[in-house]
């Protein structure tokens, strides 16, 4: 029996659906009130091993969550992801980290609400981008040295992924 066609590798809270995002591309947007500290996301996938990620990403696209200074977990496909949900960045993240895979609401989050991250808790590998998220707390452009501010780590700190939060001061 093939496991994978009744659970998948990702869980995403059934109160959220895939959606063509007004930020970019696709995204995920609830679609119930979800409350403060409810899990939104239950990351899983295939590791990549962090010499590989760049590789892995000219097939897979910027997707995953790093586990460590070394490893990736990762979509096992295009498809994979976007079933499962494309989270878009924001500098307002209205969700984050609980434990190293799962990923909980920072805030109460409205129906219609658009879900996001601030990639900036996640990972140190990748391009720095010019970010459109419109909020008040925007920084403009995301790189993947925000993670040491000292702003969002007394804000976020709670929500940044346990890896990062290794590397606190
Ligand atoms: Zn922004």
């Amino acid at each position: 029996m093939d496991l994978h066609s009744r659970w998948t590798h990702r869980w995403r809270n059934p109160k959220t659906d895939s959606f063509e995002s007004p930020i970019h591309g696709l995204g995920v947007v609830a679609n119930a009130d979800i409350a403060k500290g409810e899990v939104v996301m239950v990351y899983g996938g295939i590791v990549v091993p962090r010499s590989e990620i760049r590789e892995y990403r000219k097939e897979g696209g910027h997707a995953g969550i790093q586990l460590s200074e070394d490893f990736f977990m990762v979509p096992a496909s295009r498809e994979e992801l976007q079933t499962e949900g494309i989270i878009n960045h924001s500098c307002e993240p209205n969700f984050g980290f609980r434990s190293q895979i799962e990923l909980v609401a920072i805030r109460d989050i409205s129906k219609d609400e658009e879900v996001f991250l601030d990639y900036g808790f996640m990972e140190t590998d990748f391009d720095s981008f010019e970010c459109g998220c419109d909020s008040s707390a925007c920084r403009g452009k995301v790189t993947p040295d925000d993670w040491k501010r000292k702003d969002l780590q007394d804000r976020f700190g709670d929500y940044f992924s346990p890896y990062l939060k290794t590397k606190f001061n």
